[in-house]
């Protein structure tokens, strides 16, 4: 039993911002203009305070949980229970939580990243210290070609190479037909050749007949990394397209914590896990699903729910610990939103992100740029019109 509270959790705060995106950002599911943040802050007794963030895709397109419904499960139900609690028992919270909070894992996820980067604050150590420590600094990141445009994708996949900002190309299919798909796929990986991998996510837009026939034939065009091509129910599907085929193929929506990446697993359902820490629960969830996927041979790529800095920031806290990490990552989300709300902000370089590296998550939020995009800010106030009263 735990004896006294070293340090009391005294204030949780969240906030809803909405951030512009540089392009339009088609999916099979949602066409995304702006991205939607829920920013959590964690006050303590010691003055020390921390941020975490929950962020999902298109309200409720991609999952279960919108941003709104983010900020009510930890206003609400998550909130209460935290306050006045002993902020240093980072993981006996979260289990508390997990307790009298079914699902709602991206909600939990932001609350845990919120305590883990004010315990690092306090301590003076990077998050991932609490995970054993690093295995590497810097984070290869994939970047998701989604413009619909298939001379568009070219001419942005050019630029980035040029710049040496990315190598790894997503392309995000699933919403035309598959033939269509399959042709501005194979179009890209024609262009850029041994250049670039050239990787595809469906968001499960297909059925395990249009899987069959898309997959052989975006196999044939080089492509070598399929994500998610049906159903996240269809797991039998999901098995069979792995047996069949030799291009990897990609568990992410089917992927929601360690029970499921068990059952995964075991059904040898998938080549390569998504690893996320808001599809998982949690940093500390994500790495039972890694050690799962570690246990089976199944290869790893750290996926993003398109989170900006803050949610951005923790996975590649988690990320930079993994044993290994085959396909590398998506961390991109920052690059995505046109306007920047950290402080300073990551780094890419290199075809990579470089890890932050001081205390807690490494990065600072700039409270005056959080508050223009807040959704619940006041309205501009116009100036007074001085009015004479009287003589
Ligand atoms: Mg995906």
């Amino acid at each position: 039993m735990q004896t006294g509270v070293a340090v009391r959790i005294d204030r949780i705060e969240t906030f809803i911002v909405d951030i512009p995106t540089i392009r339009a950002h088609h999916l099979s599911m949602h066409t995304l203009r702006s991205q939607t943040l829920v920013l959590v802050k964690v006050s303590c007794s010691d003055g020390t305070v921390g941020v975490g963030e929950g962020t999902t895709i298109g309200g409720l397109s991609y999952g279960e949980e919108s941003p709104e419904g983010i900020k009510l499960t930890i206003d609400t139900y998550i909130a209460p229970l935290l306050l006045g609690a002993d902020a240093t028992r980072v993981a006996a919270l979260m289990a508390s939580v997990k307790r009298a909070v079914k699902g709602n894992r991206f909600a939990r996820c932001a609350v845990e990243t919120a305590l883990l980067d004010v315990h690092g604050r306090r301590l003076g150590v990077p998050v991932s210290e609490f995970f054993g420590g690093r295995q590497r600094d810097t984070l290869e990141v994939a970047w998701t070609l989604a413009s619909g445009d298939t001379a568009t994708d070219i001419e942005e996949a050019e630029a980035m190479l040029a710049a040496r900002r990315h190598r790894i190309f997503k392309l995000k299919i699933g919403k035309r037909e598959v033939a269509a798909d399959v042709a501005h796929v194979a179009a890209i990986k024609a262009a850029l050749g041994d250049r670039a991998s050239v990787r595809v996510d469906v968001n499960m837009a297909w059925s395990e007949h249009q899987a069959r026939r898309g997959i052989a034939a975006l196999e044939a065009a080089g492509v070598d990394l399929i994500e998610q091509p049906v159903s996240r129910e269809q797991r039998g599907a999901l098995a069979r397209l792995t047996r069949r085929f030799d291009a990897a193929i990609m568990a992410d929506e089917a992927l929601q914590g360690p029970a499921e990446a068990m059952d995964l697993a075991r059904d040898r359902a998938a080549g390569v896990f998504a690893l996320k820490i808001a599809q998982s629960g949690g940093l500390f969830e994500a790495q039972r699903v890694a050690a799962i996927a570690d246990a089976a041979g199944i290869e790893l790529y750290g996926g993003t729910m398109l989170e900006g800095g803050i949610g951005t920031a923790a996975s590649a806290q988690l990320c930079a610990t993994l044993p290994t990490l085959t396909w590398g990552t998506e961390l991109f989300g920052p690059l995505l939103l046109a306007e920047e709300i950290l402080a300073t902000p990551l780094a890419y370089a290199d075809f990579a992100l470089i890890v932050p590296s001081t205390p807690g998550l490494g990065v600072e939020l700039d409270m005056d740029r959080v508050d223009f995009f807040r959704r619940d800010r006041p309205a501009p106030r116009l100036s007074p019109v001085r009015q004479s009263v009287g003589a």
